[in-house]
């Protein structure tokens, strides 16, 4: 992303989102296991249904090219990240790239480990920082500056989270780097506690609203 504003006159403001772990729901069967080899190639992806409701959103990027940048050098979540990136680009609104050796990416994709992850339900899962310009706006949206998305591998390990779920729990993350917030219906990819739920029809509306 091109910057051309003189630092002296840049008021960024940080803030964060907290996504959290399911809710005390009875647990379901175990997920259809999630074959490593294959769902990085997922030739046939398509979106499910969501509401009639468009997904809301109150940031976004300046351009649609948007650099990341994976932090966890682990297989495992290169490819929970990568899998995120892939199905947020097969929606052709946005067009994630990864950054350059060197170059500092404008989202960055992590992992961390909190400090006390208790066995209860409604721990944060996921989190997201945005910094946007305070007076930088397009379309009444506050432009974008970078994100940091993390996913907390020890509460979502604790809370027994597949790896497709961890995958969901990234596009959520990857959705509130993008600028959306929490929608209100559980079939949206950003309900704040979701884990079964990939991105919906619902949620691409609310991404091509914002870009388009
Ligand atoms: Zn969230």
């Amino acid at each position: 992303m091109q910057r051309r504003y003189r630092s002296a006159l840049i008021f960024i403001i940080t803030i964060l989102t907290v996504c959290v772990t399911g809710f005390a729901a009875p647990q379901r069967s175990q997920q259809t296991v999630h074959a490593k080899a294959t769902s990085f190639m997922h030739m046939s992806y398509r979106f499910s249904a969501g509401t009639s409701a468009t997904t809301r959103g109150c940031y976004r990027w300046q351009g649609t090219t948007i650099t990341y940048k994976i932090t966890d050098s682990s297989a495992y979540y290169q490819q929970v990240w990568n899998s995120a990136v892939k199905h947020w680009n097969n929606a052709n609104v946005v067009n994630l790239v990864a950054a350059k050796s060197g170059e500092k990416p404008d989202m960055t994709l992590a992992t961390a480990t909190t400090k006390k992850a208790r066995s209860v339900s409604g721990d944060a899962v996921g989190l997201t920082y945005s910094s946007y310009h305070s007076s930088q706006k397009i379309d009444n949206l506050n432009v974008l500056v970078s994100t940091t998305s993390y996913i907390y591998k020890n509460v979502a390990t604790q809370m027994k989270y597949s790896q497709l779920q961890r995958e969901h729990v990234a596009e959520h993350e990857l959705g509130h780097a993008l600028g959306l917030e929490h929608a209100t219906s559980k079939n949206s990819v950003m309900y704040y506690a979701n884990k079964n739920k990939s991105i919906t029809t619902s949620d691409i509306r609310g991404l091509n609203a914002m870009y388009n």
